[in-house]
This record gives C-alpha cells, sequence and structure tokens, in this order.
C-alpha cells in the first residue's frame, strides 16, 4: 500500500504547481499515535501534500459544485485550502493538530474536530480502527475534510440530508483526494 502510495506521490509532485507558492502541509501538534499510525500520519501528510499542489485538485475543486459554501467562490476555497487560511494566518502551511483514539464512538463515525479550550486550537481526532482499516489515503482525505471544518465550512449531520451533506465543501473536498489518491473510503 505505502509503495503505491509513493508511487502517486511521485506523479503527482512532477504534476505540482508551477506557477505560485507551493503549499506545505506540517503537523504542529500530534497526541496518542503509536508507530504504525504514526508512520501512516506521515504517509498522509505527504499524500496532502502532493494533491493539494497538483493541477488535477485545483480543476477538481474549480469543476465542483459545492452546498454551504458560504458565498464563496469555487476559486476563493481552493485558494483558502492552498494558502493555508485557516487560522486565520495565509502562510501557505496547512498546520495540522492531529490526535488518534481507540474507542469507537459509533455510527460509522470516522474523526471529529473539536475546539480545545486550553490550547486554543482546533483539533482532529480520529479512530484509530478507521486508520488501520481505510489506509493512508483514506486518513490524508479524512483530514483535509476535517480541515475544511477548520476553515469554518459546515455540512447537516443527519441522513436523510444526504444530498446536502455530500456537496457540503468538507464532504466534497474529502471526495476529491480520495478521488485523486484511487481510493473509496468508507
Ligand atoms: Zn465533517
Amino acid at each position: 500500500m505505502i509503495l503505491r502510495h509513493l508511487f502517486i506521490f511521485a506523479l503527482l509532485a512532477c504534476a505540482g504547481t508551477a506557477l505560485g507558492q507551493p503549499t506545505r502541509v506540517r503537523v504542529d501538534y500530534k497526541d496518542g499515535f503509536d508507530k504504525t499510525t504514526d508512520s501512516m500520519l506521515t504517509v498522509a501528510v505527504r499524500l496532502i501534500d502532493s494533491v493539494v499542489n497538483s493541477d488535477l485538485f485545483a480543476q477538481k475543486v474549480k469543476q465542483a459544485s459545492f452546498k454551504r459554501n458560504q458565498n464563496k467562490t469555487n476559486e476563493a476555497i481552493l485558494a483558502m485550502i492552498r494558502n493555508g487560511t485557516a487560522p486565520g494566518n495565509p502562510d501557505h502551511v496547512i498546520h495540522l493538530k492531529v490526535a488518534v483514539y481507540n474507542k469507537y464512538a459509533g455510527g460509522g463515525e470516522v474523526g471529529v474536530t473539536v475546539y480545545d479550550t486550553k490550547m486554543k486550537t482546533y483539533i482532529t481526532r480520529t479512530f484509530r480502527g478507521y486508520i488501520m482499516a481505510n489506509g493512508a489515503a483514506c486518513y490524508a482525505a479524512h483530514l483535509m475534510h476535517e480541515y475544511c471544518h477548520v476553515m469554518g465550512f459546515t455540512h447537516p449531520k443527519l441522513k436523510f440530508l444526504g444530498h446536502a451533506k455530500a456537496k457540503s465543501v468538507p464532504y466534497v473536498i474529502g471526495d476529491i483526494v480520495a478521488d485523486i489518491l484511487g481510493v473509496k473510503c468508507p
């Protein structure tokens, strides 16, 4: 799996942004990782780096149809991601603050982003079993879904609002990342 991801990484690196400042991905905070999930986080970070800098990602974001886009154009959403706008510091770095947890919360939960009042920042917590079962590419897609929440985009939680959910910025961006990486993620 990892070899395949590195191959994709190499392909995307060749197709990376020719213009403008590249976007970097950095882990500013991590908690609860064991050796395996830690190495999967490293791969996921490299995959996000290669995806968000690719022309294909830009093309797919520009062509997507978003709901709950907060009146932002597709170009603006792309720029927010690439500029590393969240949490308000457009330094061309996507700052990730991540943790893993062991206890399955139920309902197909993958993870959640919550504001940590002590640290005064958003932390994305992911179920360890999800990462183990679905691999680094799905973890990358999940991290980008959650990063959209950090940028302030939302989606409905209720199942009967499936359409609005699927077209929300977090779901569309997560799906685009998974699609480019050639995986289908639950
Ligand atoms: Zn979400």
